[in-house]
């Protein structure tokens, strides 16, 4: 080693030495820093459930997995959107009355009610029966609860109990009740409760006397109404249902006059079982009705004992998807 002829001095093979040793260095400096990462890595996985950032590891493995998370979030937010959409435009609907036809068009917009019904039906029927399946779903699940002979003393409890489901009524009030009682009514008409008349002797001897009593005692009726409520009601119903004693010059005198004649097509006899046997009795009716058209309207009293046992009506009709809808001018009635 004493003769270096290839010319290499001492100090090139010190310094070629040094060199090595630096390059020893630094590899092994970055192979502990590597190792550091590695264990932070694994920290922010453990974290993953928070939804920590990830600050400083940048692999293309941790870039691919946030891009994947973010595409997810951006899916979830549209799809709630659109749902958004769609159940405002549903509301919107309902409240501006849209024709039927409409309702064929949104059954088409949305594909998973669309599958649905297709699923339901056979194929041989499935061209044409459809949109008018999807039509009668809609008018199905609306209910009508009417609330006859009031106001009482815990009209309120009732409104109270309907606000909790969403539900909107109609009451068929008799004059005598709506003086006794005119804060019941002011707070069905702020409630966006529907007030309507249902005489003022709820005689069956008196009220369908003649035309003549038919109608003066709505107009009796409508007049104290308005007074107390400010809402000149033309809908009504008369004392026990129009059959059999309403004949068909009252009927036709009634609708000259504007009045609007509802019946119900759901006895819940509550004034007959004066206990929870009521709700049974409206459910069992609600089933024997599945596969019949129209809105169900349901016959109910301002009694203490149907108070006690409508929440179990209600969670019913809620479980069942059924809106509690108030009757409305341009309701279409049901009349027996
Ligand atoms: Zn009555």
């Amino acid at each position: 080693m004493g003769n270096l002829k290839s010319g290499w001095s001492k100090g090139t093979i010190i310094a070629v030495i040094a060199v090595g040793f630096l390059f020893a260095g630094i590899f092994v400096s970055n192979y502990f820093q590597a190792r550091a990462a590695g264990s932070e890595s694994n920290n922010h996985l453990k974290n993953e459930a928070t939804n920590l950032p990830v600050k400083k590891d940048a692999s293309p493995q941790t870039i691919v997995q946030n891009t994947n998370d973010l595409r997810r979030e951006k899916e979830f937010m549209q799809k709630q959107q659109k749902a958004a959409i769609h159940w405002r435009n549903e509301q919107e609907r309902e409240i501006s009355k849209v024709p039927d036809h409409k309702t064929t068009d949104i059954a088409a917009a949305n594909p998973t009610t669309k599958d649905k019904l297709t699923t339901s039906q056979s194929p041989a029927k499935k061209s044409n029966a459809t949109p008018i399946k999807k039509t009668n779903l809609q008018t199905k699940k609306i209910v009508y609860l009417t609330f006859d002979d009031g106001p009482a003393p815990f009209s309120d409890k009732i409104i109270k109990l309907l606000e909790k489901y969403q539900f909107k009524a109609t009451f068929f009030m008799i004059d005598g009740n709506i003086k006794r009682y005119p804060e019941a009514v002011k707070l069905m008409t702020r409630t966006g409760e529907t007030v309507g008349l249902h005489s003022v002797s709820h005689s069956q001897k008196q009220f369908y006397k003649s035309k003549k009593t038919v109608l003066s005692e709505l107009t009796q009726n409508r007049n104290t109404l308005k007074s107390v409520s400010g809402v000149n009601s033309f809908i009504m119903r008369t004392p026990y249902g129009s059959a059999p004693y309403m004949t068909n010059e009252y009927k036709k005198a009634v609708k000259q006059n504007g009045y609007i004649m509802w019946d119900w097509n759901i006895d819940s006899k509550d004034w007959y079982y004066k206990d929870k046997r009521y709700v049974k009795s409206v459910i069992e009716q609600i089933k024997q009705k599945k596969h019949q058209n129209g809105p169900l309207v349901i016959l109910l009293h301002e009694r203490k004992e149907t108070l006690a046992h409508l929440p179990k009506l209600l969670d019913y009709l809620k479980k069942h998807g059924y809106e509690g809808k108030p009757i409305e001018k341009t309701t279409v009635p049901v009349q027996f």
